[in-house]
């Protein structure tokens, strides 16, 4: 039973019946960054969703949205930033190029103002615990615990395969939400909905576990205002990043499969999803390589990098496995066409030519 193959799977099926944005694989701690992965993360539109979908594709730093920089008069960068210079020097770069900044240049000194006013764009957000295989649960327990006490997401969800007993609901705080997950060769997924999740108090104090030691856990307060910056970035990152962050392998065995409505890398030999970062090259049994003739990398489908020092943002790209297809898979055109997001949104293109002006 593969993880990532349900991940994909779920994420593919979601997409289709979800409002808003989702993405995989984000950190969801406050006071350990990185402590706290969640499988999936689907961020609801807010008020002022279609504000933040024409204003850019990509994740706006953080630091960039704290800053002092407005929509009037332009600021010089050096003194609308309460960070780190180089923190701030990054933030404006990457502002401006993602379009959220726009910048003129006076007197050798770089001057910014906002494209428009960063909008209230997201409402609730869901975290999803993938664990497809109930009899090997590793963390789970202590994961879900972290997450209820926290409360950084508005629900929480564990996603199963396996039936779930009754001894199972008791072991997990009775705020998380269950999902059983029906995946029969052939057939569309379905979602049997086994317990409602609880909504958590987002806007109070949170409970962080931190370090445990026999006999005692360390624990971190985590004040609401730092909850409140961790879920603007973990909205603008889900917004940047999607989940459509896998490769397809160079192989010939691989057999893209978009019967879901979005294009996975399917592996004939295995019979299944595969992630070819970590099952797929020359030492798996059934490799057969495409040759560089077959094989097309497609440059737009790879998701631009954040500089918001977010190594998350990073990854993600396609090649063209199919020899027989003219088309390359360009996943993020797939995103364009099939979500809210855009690619290539009026907000960006504005930019660009106002940069122009001034360069
Ligand atoms: S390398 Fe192995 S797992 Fe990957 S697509 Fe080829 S046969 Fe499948």
């Amino acid at each position: 039973m593969s993880e990532f193959a349900f991940e994909l799977e779920l994420c593919a099926h979601l997409e289709t019946r979800r409002d808003g944005v989702l993405a995989r694989q984000l950190g969801a701690s406050v006071a350990d960054p990185g402590g706290r992965i969640l499988d999936v993360l689907c961020v609801e539109p807010g008020p002022e969703f279609d504000d933040r979908v024409r204003l850019t594709s990509e994740s706006i730093p953080d630091a960039a949205i704290e800053s002092a920089v407005g929509t009037g008069r332009a600021r010089y960068w050096k003194t609308a930033f309460d960070c780190h210079p180089d923190r701030a020097r990054s933030a404006t770069e990457r502002a401006c190029e993602i379009g959220f900044f726009e910048r003129e240049h006076r007197k050798g000194r770089d001057y910014v103002r906002q494209v428009a006013r960063y909008p209230d764009w997201y409402g609730r957000i869901v975290g999803i615990e993938n664990k497809p295989d109930l009899g090997r649960p590793g963390d789970l327990e202590a994961q879900l615990r972290t997450d209820v006490s926290l409360a950084l997401v508005d629900e929480v969800i564990l996603a199963t395969e396996s039936y779930v007993t009754r001894a199972h609901l008791n072991r997990i705080p009775e705020e998380v939400g269950v999902w059983r997950v029906h995946r029969e060769d052939g057939a569309p997924l379905e979602i049997e909905i086994v317990r409602e999740p609880t909504s958590l108090p987002v806007d109070e104090p949170g409970i962080e576990p931190l370090e445990a030691h026999p006999g005692r856990t360390e624990i971190a307060v985590v004040d609401p205002d730092a909850k409140a910056r961790q879920r603007r970035r973990i909205a603008e990152r889900t917004y940047g990043k999607g989940w459509r962050t896998y490769e397809f392998p160079d192989c010939g065995a691989c057999d893209p499969d978009d019967s879901s409505g979005a294009t996975l890398p399917y592996c004939e030999w295995k019979g299944r999803i595969v992630d070819a970062g970590s099952e797929c090259g020359a030492s798996c049994g059934g490799y057969d390589p495409v040759s560089d003739a077959d094989t097309d990398t497609d440059a737009d489908s790879v998701p631009d990098s954040d500089s918001d020092t977010d190594p998350e943002l990073h990854s993600g790209s396609a090649l063209e496995s199919d020899a027989d297809s003219a088309t390359a898979i360009d996943l993020e055109a797939e995103r364009d066409r099939r979500t809210p997001w855009k690619a290539d949104p009026d907000g960006k293109r504005r930019q660009q030519s106002g940069l122009d002006q001034f360069g």
